[in-house]
């Protein structure tokens, strides 16, 4: 359909891009960008689909940035939502409380390791690390250890965009400019197996790495309040992937050592990495896990942390100790986000998700197998839905390709032409797609991804 802009026939879509880069400034961009590359309007989406004012279909292969599980547009969560609408949509969560945040709350604590007992709200990820930041700073101040103030992070970890979740990340990319603004940290090594020597199994080398992590604490122990980490899967960090003895031993070296653990499971949580979290493959409790993303099935910004009773009790006392949790955000706990929460953990209940990923999950590891093979691609790691392929420029050496040539763009933009969303990190191509795809579907992903890294790596 054309529409007149200035006396000149425009699609809509055009229209559509031109008012967008006049007004808004896009996350993660370098907003020049769109001088050449596509802004691209979608009209509509349904189930892995979303789709644009032209009628072209894009198969979300990244659930719209790791947080849609049961596709756009679900009937059931839909439902739910309009259902609340009727009823409440948001109340003030202080002096204040309602039906679906006690509901949601009773079945967080059910499926969560089993100490985690008391939920704080917030409204993104980056909140949610925010909140266990500064719970577990100020538990051990309640405690009468004021002088333990500092946090220990992996290295190549990712926890959010603000300061304090900032700080605790460590991709350079995002990290490096603000860091004058930034927490002093303490980095661990870290286990990714992608840094394996040849031969040594992925196990070997998080024990190997984890001796570090070792030293670091028992060193710091009286000035260190809690490690946080990404349980398996270093997410922003290009998808590098950990193996399960690494928490284990962490979990008992922070119990030796008096130092909280926090699991970031804001992108591996909700069946990611084939469980439901992703410290079950640990057999493992954390003292706060941070839960956002497949939350709400990917539908409205919610997330919770959630703690033990100890840590809880350290908290509960007459006000004037002030030891209570004074920490608040407007939109803490929205009923319409915690029935669009509701209704994605009924649907894992009721449709035994965890259980039928199984055979997503080996159809995309069979599926990939060529990869392996290519003269650019130096891993094909897997865990559970999520699969990344990463390109070099040498695969014996595993030299990367320099940032700077971009090549994960070009996958990108094979991608959209060919009605997948990709977006790589940098020379990592990734899926991470919603739990309703089939395999035809995944097929068409891994398809369009083999072509994408042809071309991406050609001279
Ligand atoms: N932690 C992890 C592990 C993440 O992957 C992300 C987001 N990609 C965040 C925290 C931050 O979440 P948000 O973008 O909602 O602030």
């Amino acid at each position: 359909m054309a529409i007149f802009v200035h006396n000149s026939p425009m699609t809509i879509s055009d229209a559509l891009k031109q008012r967008d880069l006049a007004v808004n400034w896009h996350p993660c961009t370098q907003m020049k960008d769109h001088e050449w590359l596509d802004m691209i309007p979608i009209k509509r989406g349904e189930g892995i689909y979303i789709e644009d004012f032209d009628g072209n279909r894009y198969i979300d292969a990244i659930s719209s940035w790791w947080v849609n599980l049961f596709g756009h547009a679900n009937p059931r969560i839909n439902q739910a939502i309009k259902n609340q609408l009727d009823e409440l949509e948001h109340v003030i969560f202080a002096g204040f409380t309602h039906q679906p945040i006690i509901e949601l709350s009773e079945q967080l604590t059910a499926i969560t390791p089993a100490s985690l007992q008391h939920v704080f709200y917030a409204d993104n990820g980056s909140s949610a690390v925010e909140v266990a930041l500064k719970m577990s700073f100020h538990y051990w101040r309640n405690k009468g250890q004021p002088q333990k103030k500092r946090f220990v992070n992996l290295a190549n970890s990712y926890h959010g965009e603000t300061l304090g979740a900032l700080s605790l990340g460590d991709v350079e990319l995002y990290k490096d400019i603000y860091q004058p603004l930034l927490l002093d940290v303490l980095t661990a090594p870290s286990p990714d197996a992608y840094l394996a020597e040849e031969g040594e199994s992925a196990r070997d080398f998080a024990l190997r790495q984890f001796a570090a992590m070792d030293t670091l604490l028992q060193q710091h122990a009286d000035e260190v309040c809690a490690v946080i980490v990404e349980p398996l899967i270093q997410c922003a960090g290009n998808m590098r992937m950990y193996h399960p003895v690494y928490l284990q031993k962490l979990r008992q070296a922070c119990d030796k050592y008096q130092i909280h653990l926090i699991a970031d499971e804001i992108a591996v949580g909700f069946g990611r990495t084939g469980k439901m979290f992703a410290c079950e493959h640990a057999d493992i409790s954390p003292d706060f896990i941070c839960l956002s993303k497949g939350l709400t099935g990917g539908y409205l910004p919610l997330s919770a942390v959630l703690t033990t009773e100890n840590i809880y009790q350290a908290f509960y006392d007459s006000y004037d100790s002030l030891n209570g949790f004074l920490h608040s955000h407007s939109y803490t706990g929205n009923a319409l986000g915690c029935s669009a929460a509701l209704a994605t953990l009924d649907i894992f209940k009721t449709d035994n998700v965890l259980e039928n990923n199984q055979h997503l999950i080996r159809y995309m590891q069979s599926a990939t197998e060529h990869f392996k093979d290519h003269p650019h691609i130096a891993d094909v790691r897997q865990t559970g839905m999520v699969l990344a392929i990463e390109m070099v420029q040498d695969k014996t050496s595993k030299t990367p390709y320099p940032w700077q040539q971009r090549r994960g763009l070009k996958v990108y933009q094979h991608g959209l032409k060919h009605g997948v969303l990709l977006r790589p990190l940098g020379n990592v191509v990734y899926f991470m797609p919603p739990y309703v795809i089939n395999t035809d579907e995944l097929q068409k992903v891994i398809d369009v991804a083999w072509q994408g890294v042809q071309l991406a790596t050609q001279n």
